[in-house]
């Protein structure tokens, strides 16, 4: 998949340069008809215009550009054996989608600030906040997390170092509805990774922050997750698994039942986690979350058997 000459590459490329060519005619037109009296030549008016152009047009691609050099670039060596070790998802690829993944990776951790409340922060936890980002859109092509500038990462209990947790217990995960930030704590989510239990704080949080993007965290994810003819089949199964849940006729975690949008984000857990079981278990759901994700692990995990067995 295209990592940089995207959809989002050429709009960006095509509204740079209507606006940069728009501010250079207006300026142009300023300096022809200076307030202060003194008018410049054709020269320097061309020249000012120019000018003028460039640095808006640098301005306003600087993302794209930045992104350019990133994937040019090398990625640190560590990063594969540190994914290796602690991402099953990562050890499950194959090598050209480890290649992609790592530079998915390094786009994120250049275009989102990953900042420690009273710690500081290594590769591992970088590396990982990463991983939880990726993993859920890394099959949907083009897609970037719109306006999302800043992971907050704490030891362990948020509450115990965020302000505006200080009367609540007991949260290891944040997003907050149209702010910027996800926040995270380091403990959990290292924890997490560790075993596939089917408990995935990272996940969790993003999840809530991709289900934002369609204007609410309802459990509805935005298109291309989830299409607008595919929305009223959903709405059924998440209804039908709840009351499952409520039956206790279900293996998913109970805070499920919290809502909606609590059911999509523990589902994905359960989904990336252990998919094989999810299919066995909750065809529907699996089939659904396959098609938004645009991942058949089951599939891929079980492959993988045969080919272990074989070997
Ligand atoms: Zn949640």
């Amino acid at each position: 998949m295209e990592l940089l000459y995207t959809r989002r590459y050429k709009v960006n490329r095509m509204i740079s340069f209507t606006i940069s060519f728009l501010l250079a005619v207006l300026t142009a037109g300023i300096v022809s008809n200076p307030p202060y009296g003194i008018t410049l030549s054709h020269n320097m008016r061309a020249f000012v215009g120019i000018a003028v152009f460039l640095f808006a047009d640098l301005f306003f691609t600087r993302k794209y550009r930045k992104r350019k050099r990133i994937l040019y670039g090398n990625f640190p060596m560590h990063w594969e054996s540190i994914l290796e070790e602690y991402v099953p998802y990562f050890r499950n690829l194959d090598k050209e989608d480890k290649e992609y993944f790592l530079r998915k990776v390094q786009i994120f951790l250049e275009e989102v600030m990953i900042t420690g409340v009273k710690i500081e922060i290594d590769d591992l936890t970088r590396l990982l906040v990463a991983s939880a980002a990726i993993i859920p859109v890394f099959r949907i092509p083009d897609w970037d997390y719109p306006f999302l500038t800043d992971v907050f990462v704490c030891q362990d209990n948020l509450s115990e170092d965020l302000e505006l947790l200080k009367c609540q217990d007991d949260v290891m995960g944040l997003v907050i509805y149209n702010k910027s930030s996800v926040y995270l704590s380091k403990d959990l989510l290292l924890k997490n990774f560790q075993k596939t239990d089917g408990n995935n704080l990272g996940l969790h949080e993003f999840i809530h922050k991709i289900d934002e993007v369609s204007g609410d965290i309802d459990g509805i994810l935005p298109s291309p997750f989830l299409s607008k003819k595919d929305r009223s089949e959903w709405l059924k199964i998440v209804d039908n698994e709840m009351i499952k849940l409520k039956n206790k006729k279900s293996d998913l975690k109970e805070y499920a039942l919290t809502s909606r949008a609590e059911f999509i984000a523990v589902a994905a857990e359960y989904f990336f986690e252990r998919p094989v079981e999810m299919k066995d278990k909750h065809p529907s759901l699996y089939l659904m979350m396959q098609k938004m994700f645009r991942q058949d692990l089951a599939s891929a995990v079980s492959d993988e058997a045969k080919h272990i067995i074989k070997k």
